[in-house]
């Protein structure tokens, strides 16, 4: 429609209502206000989004997806009502029932395992933000087979930093917009940490400070960077390396800083035959050695007065050989291998550039060293009468993780950081409050299922070694995903992308229900598309599905719908109460903790869909409480066996997960005036409504820098309640558990992993960062595939949510393969050509776009664009159907076969993160045909009854 054609709103002017709540059209949780006016009905319509400029994470700024959450309130996918599967699997054929029958058959479905094997019940979510719910959830229904989205998304990023320095980027951690020298940029989709990165690189760009992007393809932050690093994927690793070795060569590097808060300074026992070899040296009440460089002696580290040496060699008390972490690093670091002229070839880095980008942060951090003249006092009571920066910031996301390798090169970022002395530090990297939580911090896993009863602790966690691995005695995965087990020992996520295919496999067990949120596994959201959908249908001899049960829960009509057995209707995000927790995954700047909340600005049951009917949908998280206390678990139900909560909000507002902390940190007590500590109260919700949705609460100067060693951030961060005690939070840039694993796989240290995974785990569990090439490529000829490929999101879309809304679909309604020129013109293609490219597992047909600013050797494409014809309620010939594409048709679950046969996970080896980004192509032209992308599928049918090709605002079907 022309603009011109649009018709005038000539309603009589009557001014909005404006309901304050939080964005989830991406995981960024922007403040929005929500502009509200009611119908000739009465009933509430959103007519405008914008953004809150009172909000800590978006200071009013809001994305086009944002904006265009309207579209996404008014979807014509939105489902309706629960519904029963009437036809085969995957057919899209159902009928729809009451909330009652859909909740005593979910009740009657779980509460059967429950009280056989709860562990039969995997239950998986994907991108929701209820995380600190569905885990409790799980741990009271009593299965070890629950996680989230992490492990096919960034854990590595996650891991690698919990695991190093207690922190990671994102919600985690944030660099110092105001007052970083040098801004670097490692691997960030444009999607990731939106609008807080777009208004920090605007500051940035106001103080002239130079912003370096390290990616292979320059779109986005990428485009606006000062300079762009072209890397090939799979390599940030060496690349990173590379600088070490130059800073190293330099002697660049923090010493203070490294004698103060890392364990660069411990020993590390050097004798190659004991079964302690590599394991920290300690005294029996595990106080860690050091060399005291003054004395000569061997002292516990926390000696007071103690001066550790970072070089030489020390005699143990029993007379083991000994070295510092520090000696171990020098070695390791300064080999030649590392020189910018050897990696430059691999990484597509030229080595000038490398050691120029060495020589710009060295500058950055000591020549431009930044003073506040705040006095503050350590952990140890040391007092200090400034605080002193390395003004070198670095943000990093998925596209340096999602790798084979992405856990070491995650740690080896980390620890440039640190050596640069540049972490919680003015001008640096700073800690968001929870954060710094290092692994002492953290809880274990949990395992071991029984009847009837909840896990003894969380179900997932950061193991500290081979004690905490969840495998049975014959060495096999406790897991359906195989998480903690020797296939990904400190998995910390879990592997979702591993779960259809186990337990289609029946390997390591069947399962009996398979439960999933808003995770589109039929499509996007896996490996191996056509695969998935293979195994979902499967039946066994007897014609049972192999995987017997599924409930899904989705707002939308999504692929993942045709696959389900009961669907359980979700509502919009406006529709809903949710919380942006310091218990998950908060909105806390880094001198401040923060929180919020989504409430219902607009009530669904008088919401109607797309035909104008009603619909009759309910909140996930809800529905979650409901299942709890039929199901009696004990968190969810009195003692008298009661239930506990009426719904979530209730929960939100009352549940404690220790004594007077709870889901909201905010306007707690009996008179709503206690932060982080106190009682429920009972107006806390509408307390956070009526402040705009959030809270927020500073922390006081003296304790806003280095909180992993502050005693001030310390004795602060106790009162309100996101710690019990002091922790000790040592950056571990030697990581013993990683030598652990190790030492289990050269037969010193129980448990023995199975002879097949020994030599993976003594090659990829350096304890220092390493770097080794990603294991794709080892299976496959180079020269049959010798390109890579890879996806990221845009600013305008999120996973596959946004490639259904009516206004972003015109943004993005399909894509194109962008290829280098130099590729093109070695294949002979140009624009608008048709190729084929294909994989060691698939081969999709796909439209080609020329593109000069990518690596050389990468081809890539927006990912999820790419719909299933018929599905989201779309026509079967919508763009998104017939010319996007997925290029996770070319990518599989399990990596090309071994010269042993052995087909391992595609996964990182270490925390079992999906390596997407491995991926190896070529890529041929395609015969003149159709144009219509490669594969298609038979159309699903809709779980709706009503298809809708032109979606406008304002017309009758919103009303
Ligand atoms: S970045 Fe955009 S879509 Fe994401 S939460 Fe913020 S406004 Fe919403």
């Amino acid at each position: 429609m022309n603009a011109s054609d649009r018709p005038l709103d000539t309603s009589p002017h009557v001014s909005d209502e404006i309901r304050k709540t939080t964005c989830y059209m991406c995981a960024c949780r922007c403040g929005i206000n929500v502009h509200i006016r009611k119908d000739e009905n009465g009933v509430d319509k959103v007519r405008y989004i914008e953004g809150n400029r009172d909000h800590p994470i978006n200071k009013g700024v809001l994305c086009a997806k944002g904006s265009a959450g309207i579209m996404q309130h008014y979807s014509p996918a939105r489902l309706r009502k629960p519904l029963l599967r009437t036809g085969e699997r995957g057919k899209g054929e159902f009928k729809e029932i009451e909330w009652d029958e859909a909740m005593d058959l979910a009740t009657k479905w779980l509460g059967d395992i429950r009280a056989k094997d709860p562990k039969k019940l995997a239950f998986f979510t994907g991108r929701d933000q209820s995380q600190c719910l569905n885990g409790f959830w799980a741990q009271q229904y009593g299965t070890q087979n629950f996680a989230s989205h992490g492990g096919f998304c960034s854990v590595n990023m996650a891991a690698g930093g919990i695991y190093t320095f207690g922190g990671a980027f994102w919600e985690f951690g944030a660099p110092d917009w105001d007052k970083t020298e040098l801004f670097m940029l490692f691997g960030v989709a444009e999607d990731h940490d939106s609008n807080p990165i777009k208004l920090g690189l605007a500051k940035l760009k106001e103080r002239g400070v130079k912003v370096i992007a390290v990616n292979p393809v320059r779109t986005g932050y990428n485009a606006i960077a000062d300079e762009w690093v072209g890397i090939t994927p799979g390599t940030d690793g060496l690349f990173v390396l590379s600088i070490v070795h130059q800073l190293f060569k330099m002697g660049k590097i923090d010493i203070d800083y490294l004698i103060r808060y890392t364990n660069a300074p411990w020993l590390v026992i050097d004798d190659e035959d004991a079964p302690n070899h590599g394991l920290i040296a300690r005294l029996p009440d595990d106080r860690r050695l050091v060399l005291d460089r003054v004395t000569g002696k061997v002292v516990p580290f926390d000696t007071k007065g103690v001066k550790p040496a970072l070089k030489g060699s020390a005699k143990t008390a029993n007379g083991q050989n000994a070295v510092p972490v520090f000696e171990l690093m020098a070695r390791k670091y300064l080999d030649d291998k590392y020189e910018p002229e050897a990696v430059a070839k691999r990484t597509g880095v030229p080595a000038e550039q490398i050691r120029r980008i060495a020589n710009e942060l060295a500058e950055a951090a000591f020549e431009r060293e930044i003073i506040i003249d705040q006095p503050w006092v350590d952990m140890k009571g040391e007092k200090h009468s400034q605080m002193i920066g390395r003004p070198v910031a670095i943000h990093a996301m998925r596209g340096i993780s999602a790798h084979s390798n992405g856990f070491q090169t995650c740690r080896a970022l980390h620890m440039l950081q640190i050596i640069l002395g540049s972490i919680d530090c003015p001008g640096g990297y700073r800690f968001k409050p929870p954060y710094p939580k290092p692994m002492k911090a953290q809880p274990q896993p949990h395992g071991g299922s029984t009847p009837n009863s909840p896990l003894a602790g969380p179900v997932l966690g950061l193991p500290r070694g081979p004690k905490d691995l969840l495998i049975e005695k014959d060495g096999s995965a406790k897991r359906i995903d195989k998480a903690y087990s020797w296939d990904a020992p400190m998995a910390v996520h879990g592997l979702m992308h591993m779960v259809i295919a186990n337990a289609y496999a029946r390997d390591p067990y069947g399962i009996d229900v398979l439960f999933m949120y808003m995770a589109n596994m039929s499509w996007n959201s896996s490996m191996n598309t056509y695969g998935t959908m293979k195994m979902l249908e499967a039946k066994d001899e007897n014609g049972e599905y192999i995987i017997p049960k599924i409930i899904y829960s989705d707002a939308y009509n999504s692929e993942m719908v045709a696959y389900a057995d009961l669907v359980l209707p979700d509502t919009t995000y406006l529709e809903r109460h949710d919380v942006i927790s310091l218990l998950g995954r908060p909105i806390s700047e880094p001198d401040a903790i923060a929180d919020a909340v989504r409430w219902p600005v607009v009530d669904p049951a008088t919401q109607l869909d797309g035909d104008g009917k009603k619909r009759d949908v309910r909140a996930f998280q809800s529905v979650m409480i409901d299942l709890g206390g039929r199901l009696k678990l004990p968190g969810f139900v009195n003692e008298d066996g009661s239930v506990k909560f009426k719904d979530y909000a209730d929960y939100i507002t009352n549940h404690e997960r220790t004594h007077m902390v709870g889901p909201l940190s905010g306007f707690r007590g009996k008179k709503g005036d206690k932060v982080g500590r106190g009682d429920p109260n009972p107006d806390q919700i509408q307390r956070y409504i009526d402040n705009g949705g959030f809270f927020m609460h500073h922390i006081p100067l003296k304790a806003q820098y280095f909180k992993h060693a502050n005693r001030h951030w310390s004795d602060w961060a106790i009162e309100v309640g996101i710690q019990d005690q002091p922790i000790e939070n040592i950056f571990r840039l030697y990581l013993e558990p990683l030598r652990k694993f190790q030492l289990c796989a050269e037969g010193k240290l129980e448990p023995t992993p199975p002879e097949s995974h020994r030599q993976r785990i003594k090659d990829c569990f350096d304890p220092l960062p390493d770097w080794y090439e990603p294991f794709e490529g080892e299976g496959i000829d180079d020269k049959e595939y010798p390109y890579n490929a890879l996806t990221q999101r845009p600013a305008a879309m999120y996973h596959s949510w946004g490639s259904q809304n009516a206004w972003l679909r015109q943004i993005h309604g399909s894509n194109p393969m962008y290829v280098p020129g130099n590729i093109c013109e070695d294949v002979g293609l140009v624009d608008g050509d048709w190729a084929w490219v294909s994989s060691h597992h698939g081969k999709i047909k796909v439209q080609v776009k020329r593109m000069d600013a990518v690596n050389p050797n990468t081809m890539w494409t927006w990912n999820a664009i790419g719909k299933r014809s018929g599905s989201w309620n779309l026509s079967p010939d919508a763009p998104e159907a017939k010319k996007g594409f997925l290029l996770n048709h070319l990518i599989h679950e399990l990596l090309p076969p071994k010269k042993d046969g052995m087909r391992w996970s595609n996964s990182d080896p270490i925390t079992g993160q999906a390596a997407w980004f491995d991926l190896r192509v070529k890529i041929e032209k395609a015969e003149a045909g159709d144009e219509v992308t490669e594969p298609q599928f038979e159309p699903l049918k809709s779980g709706i009854d009503k298809v809708v090709d032109d979606v406008e605002y304002g017309k009758e079907w919103t009303k």
